[in-house]
């Protein structure tokens, strides 16, 4: 190997490295490379990236838990042997329900497609589902209904460049995805940035030197202030009414809907002032083009997402992009920032409970058809639509619910709400089987543990928040007895009876473009050689001769009528509001060195050393309230539990309002204590906020 051009194995921004073999084996150095999203630019994550390949307690192979309960190490064929003879018994027992996997937005493009079809054709089971449903699924279900389509970014990231404005809601880029910031620099020039969110993060403190405005609204009620910045727009006719007239099923139904949110009402439910909406209004306005601007931008990220009504929020954010203006325009629109590595193409190939590859529908009688005949069998016999995460996490183990589980992916012992219900369902199972690299907090439960690859040892696709499919290159051999999840599902579909699933990568993603073409999320003119010609493509690719999509509805939506569709949304409390005794606000959120549950992050040394531990923010008044000091312990307690934590005294946050990071786990890992209740149409947990009591306490 000499130099590897390759992509970091975080986050969706897919910042572009090259690997440069080192004299460790298994080990490899990183650099940047020059890519539109990173601009040569990497965060402290991905240039420690390459810790993860080499860690002490890297899985290298397989575990089986025996009769005294310990996890015993055995052969490849062993674990598939028992594994697939257990599913078989179960299945037998119980029915071919009584099996569920559940996927992640880390896996690549081959890997969430074969779990998918792994789950619909060896295990001919519904009970599919994926971590994704934690991330962007609020989004996903509001742009399908305003747009017909769903691709996080619709446009290249690097468009925002040339904006006077971008309004972010809920969105940290500045520790997430740290290279992202530098395209924020022009709405910046311009007093353009407009920051939402109800602690003061390294985001929202980019607005300090007068380059735009934080809008520190009270956790869960973001919706709310964006109706309000709608009704500003509309009733100072700053929207674009020819845009409305031409391109928006009913803009009557966008004034209806925003006509009672005035500013003073919504500065009573969000705490934001008045006179900030107007003002956010008016700069966020003067950047469109109906202005004579030079573009405006909304974006939204968990922060608006991950609520019990985040499909109505990132609904209202795209009504107010719709009242300017903004979609299908060059230089402007509606985006979501997808936040997990293949998030977008992991929601696109089908491991999730209502699609099938192409983002088709599972309940779509052409579609169930289309994709049966390039899996070979009937469509009769593909399975309808599953549960959602939780929904299927809280069957687990229950009478007439999935005895055995696959985890691959995801470490739900750290990442899904209500952790104690959690761990419960997954004891309550007959067989867990996770496959993973490190043993993760869900590993160290499983019944069997597989030892899987990561991406500087595999070959592969990932597809970026923009919806650009790129290269994943294996520049190491993996260490010990590790294989890929596509030689897992090939292994265990094989004992099953059902032979033919590819363990080459290339052979499973030309698999994968056939099952797409035609769908919304389109790959069928991407192939291997163009990808390893170095061609980065935006979806659709409808042909092989095809350039790419960047940038989505110039020509119309993807909606029957080819206008985008108002749907109107009102504002609704937190599902477990404030109680007398539970007067504050937890919220959670990520930090700078930590990605995700932290499985891979928490390994980095330097990472670690970084932010060792979790911590619990809190406004100096509360604190002063309670007698606490800095770094001393306080208890969180909410309707699902109690922790003990550290305190980090800070103005940051509001003070009605404790910011806790998810991305620890054990006894740190503050999931134990958020709330499992469910966006009514995407299925999302309300993760970011819930009622909590704090209390002084004594550490340990
Ligand atoms: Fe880039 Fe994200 Fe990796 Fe950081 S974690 S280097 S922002 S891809």
């Amino acid at each position: 190997m000499t130099a590897v051009p390759t992509h970091c194995p975080y986050c969706a921004l897919q910042c572009a490295t090259t690997l440069h073999q080192v004299s460790r084996p298994g080990a490899v150095e990183v650099r940047p490379r020059e890519f539109p999203t990173n601009r040569g630019g990497l965060c402290r994550k991905g240039w420690t990236a390459p810790d993860v390949l080499t860690v002490p307690d890297r899985l290298t192979v397989p575990l089986v838990r025996n009769a005294a309960g310990e996890l015993e190490e055995t052969s490849w064929d062993d674990a598939l042997d028992f594994v697939a003879d257990r599913i078989k018994a179960l299945q037998a027992a119980h029915g071919r329900d009584s099996v569920a996997v559940f996927g992640g937005g880390g896996l690549t493009n081959e890997k969430a497609y074969a779990l998918g079809k792994f789950a619909r054709v060896a295990l001919r089971t519904p009970n599919v589902d994926y971590n994704g449903r934690f991330c962007m699924s609020s989004a996903a279900a509001a742009t399908n209904r305003a747009f017909g389509i769903d691709r996080g970014l619709p446009f290249p990231l690097a468009d925002l460049g040339g904006a006077d404005a971008v309004l972010l809601v809920g969105s940290n880029l500045a520790e997430t995805m740290p290279p992202a910031v530098g395209h924020l620099q022009g709405a910046r020039d311009a007093g353009g940035l407009l920051v939402v969110d109800p602690r003061r993060s390294a985001t929202a403190s980019l607005t300090d030197d007068g380059n735009g405005l934080h809008l520190q609204p009270t956790p869960g009620t973001d919706l709310a202030l964006i109706l309000a910045l709608t009704h500003v727009v509309l009733q100072e006719n700053l929207s674009d009414n020819v845009f409305l007239g031409e391109r928006v099923d009913d803009p009557d139904l966008l004034v209806r809907s925003t006509a009672s949110w005035w500013p003073e009402r919504a500065e009573r439910v969000t705490g934001v002032p008045a006179a900030m909406i107007r003002r956010a209004a008016r700069v966020l306005a003067a950047a469109a083009p109906v202005r004579g601007g030079a573009g405006a931008y909304i974006l939204t990220g968990r922060g608006a997402e991950q609520h019990s009504k985040g499909t109505d929020t990132v609904t209202a954010c795209i009504n107010l992009a719709l009242a300017l203006g903004l979609p299908g325009r060059i230089g402007s629109g509606y985006g979501c920032i997808t936040g997990q590595g293949n998030g977008q193409g992991g929601r696109e190939h089908g491991q999730k409970a209502d699609q099938l590859p192409g983002y088709r529908s599972i309940e779509d009688p052409a579609a169930r058809a289309f994709v049966a005949g390039v899996w070979g069998v009937d469509a009769d016999e593909l399975p309808r639509s599953g549960k959602s995460a939780v929904e299927l996490i809280n069957s687990l183990g229950t009478v007439g619910g999935p005895k055995a589980l696959f985890v691959h992916g995801s470490n739900l012992l750290v990442s899904a709400p209500n952790l104690a219900s959690v761990r419960d369902r997954l004891s309550a199972l007959e067989l867990l089987v996770v496959a993973d690299v490190v043993p993760s907090e869900t590993a160290l439960l499983a019944d069997v543990v597989l030892p899987v690859t990561q991406w500087a040892e595999e070959d592969g696709t990932m597809t970026s928040l923009e919806g650009r499919v790129l290269r994943r290159r294996v520049a190491v051999t993996a260490p010990g007895d590790v294989r890929s999840d596509l030689a897992v599902f090939a292994g265990i579909a094989e004992r099953l009876g059902v032979p033919g699933f590819p363990t080459d990568p290339a052979e499973m993603f030309e698999e994968l473009r056939r099952a797409s073409a035609g769908g919304k999320a389109d790959y069928s003119g991407i192939t291997w050689e163009r990808l390893d010609a170095g061609e980065e493509l935006f979806w659709p690719v409808p042909a092989e001769g095809h350039p790419g999509t960047p940038r989505l509805f110039a020509d119309g939506f993807a909606t029957p009528d080819g206008r985008a569709h108002v749907v109107p949304v009102d504002h609704r409390p937190v599902a477990d509001d404030l109680q007398g005794e539970a007067p504050l606000y937890l919220v959670t959120g990520r930090l700078l060195q930590h990605y995700q549950s932290g499985a891979q992050t928490r390994r980095v040394p330097e990472l670690a050393e970084a932010e060792p531990e979790v911590f619990a923010e809190v406004h100096p008044r509360v604190a002063a309230q309670l007698g606490i000091g800095d770094g001393r312990p306080v208890r969180l307690r909410t309707a699902r539990g109690s922790m003990v934590l550290p305190v980090r005294i800070t103005p940051d946050v509001r003070p009605d309002t404790v910011f806790v990071p998810f991305h620890f786990g054990g006894s740190e890992a503050v999931n134990e204590l958020t709330n499992d209740a469910l966006d009514p149409v995407s299925r999302m947990p309300e993760f970011k906020a819930c009622a909590v009591q704090l209390t002084a306490a004594e550490l340990g």
